[in-house]
């Protein structure tokens, strides 16, 4: 009887362990990283002082109170960065109405100080228990934190969650990037990624390296196919990147500005060392965003001091924060490109910058007519649709957009 009980007390410490009975003992860590732009100074440029002061006094609180282990806030350009850890589990609503508040709390700031689009990224009035769809951008990851826990945060202004599809392939895929894709047996598994088509809200799992052409054939289109999870083929591992693809204009159906979008990577011993995580970002991409939501610029890498966009309300920027995590605190952070070695990409980007301002509002600068159905263009157009008069047959089409999956 006494042995029975003692293989009992095992095996349900195993699965405690494991992350099971979360509500009596969840040994794992959240980290969660949200984002909203509640706020510019002045315009786009970037957040205030003060409703960060806000930000950390709100999350300051709810450390004392013990609902969350840490947090960090910093600004990415004119958005308001929440890094939060805790043992809640992702999608807890006790987290996101913590996030919410906050953002309201920093809104009130904002609109005392006349800040440009005081609250604008707060879709509703009111919480209603998740986050998801009320406009703020959300990456989270729960994993059982490893002996060593190194993680990366990166934040990027005026661009959209597909910003991370390049850069995120290239960690996890791309062994000219990635040493460890074929040195460590860990990693020579490969990875799974999980691609949301953010207009259908439909979700496919690719795993890299066999499905690599499929996952390239998805993950091109970035206004469309989003990275939304990477995950380890080691199961023990885990989820290893996570990023946010909240689209705010498709979920108000009109413009209101890019979703800069936010991710989570862990580091090291069988995932990407640090220095693979930040080695993509060494060759400033071009995305879209920057001006109204409605140009291509290169993602510029840049540290905290530059974090705020400036010309032409750009070019679009990254920052990315380096943390160990110790038992769910967040030892940190390191301002990852506050080094030299990304000068010459913040060079090579300025290049881009201007070889493509030239351009004005012509197309490769300007975005295609898809994407610009989300800006204040069609407005524009509307004022003439009268003045078309009829000379040719209309063209057929080859090919219609829509559902891949009809
Ligand atoms: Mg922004």
């Amino acid at each position: 009887m006494c042995y029975i009980a003692i293989v009992f007390i095992i095996i349900y410490f195993k699965e405690v362990k494991k992350g099971k009975y979360m509500g009596v003992c969840n040994m794992k860590i959240t980290v969660s990283l949200i984002k909203a732009d509640v706020g510019g100074w002045p315009g786009h440029v970037r957040v205030h002082p003060r409703l960060i002061e806000a930000a950390k006094k709100k999350l300051s609180e709810a450390k004392n109170n013990g609902i969350i282990i840490d947090y960090h806030v910093f600004n990415a350009g004119d958005d308001l960065q929440l890094l939060m850890t805790h043992r809640k589990g992702t999608d807890s609503p006790e987290i996101h109405e913590l996030a919410w508040n906050t953002f309201k709390e920093a809104t009130q700031v904002a609109k005392k100080l006349k800040l440009y689009g005081a609250g604008q990224d707060l879709l509703s009035e009111t919480f209603s228990g998740n986050l998801k769809g009320m406009g703020p951008g959300i990456a989270e990851m729960e994993f059982e934190e490893r002996p060593s826990e190194p993680i990366v945060v990166f934040a990027a202004d005026k661009t959209e969650p597909g910003a991370f599809n390049l850069p995120i392939f290239r960690i996890f895929a791309d062994p000219f990037n990635t040493a460890g894709l074929v040195i460590s047996p860990t990693m020579n598994l490969g990875f799974k990624f999980s691609i949301m088509d953010v207009y259908e809200g439909n979700i496919i799992d690719l795993n890299s390296p066999e499905e690599m052409y499929y996952i390239l054939a998805l993950i091109g289109q970035p206004g469309r196919f989003v990275i939304k999870y990477v995950y380890s083929r080691k199961e023990e591992i885990g989820i290893a990147a996570a990023v946010s693809t909240d689209r705010l204009n498709l979920i108000a159906g009109k413009y209101v500005g890019k979703d800069d979008p936010v991710a989570i990577i862990r580091g090291q011993h069988g995932l990407p060392a640090i220095g693979e995580i930040t080695e993509p970002f060494a060759f400033p991409h071009l995305v879209a965003g920057w001006m109204r939501g409605s140009h291509h610029g290169p993602l510029m890498p840049v540290p905290l001091k530059y974090s705020q966009c400036t010309r032409f309300d750009g070019p679009p920027r990254i920052v990315g924060l380096g943390f160990q995590l110790a038992e769910g605190h967040l030892i940190g952070p390191v301002d990852l490109f506050d080094d030299p070695a990304f000068d010459l990409a913040r060079k090579k980007a300025n290049e881009i910058a201007d070889y493509l301002r030239r351009h004005g509002p012509f197309e490769p600068h300007r975005l295609s007519a898809e994407e610009m159905e989300y800006t204040a263009l069609p407005q524009v157009l509307d004022k003439i649709k009268n003045r078309w008069r009829k000379v040719a047959p209309k063209a057929k089409k080859a090919w219609a957009f829509g559902s891949l999956t009809d």
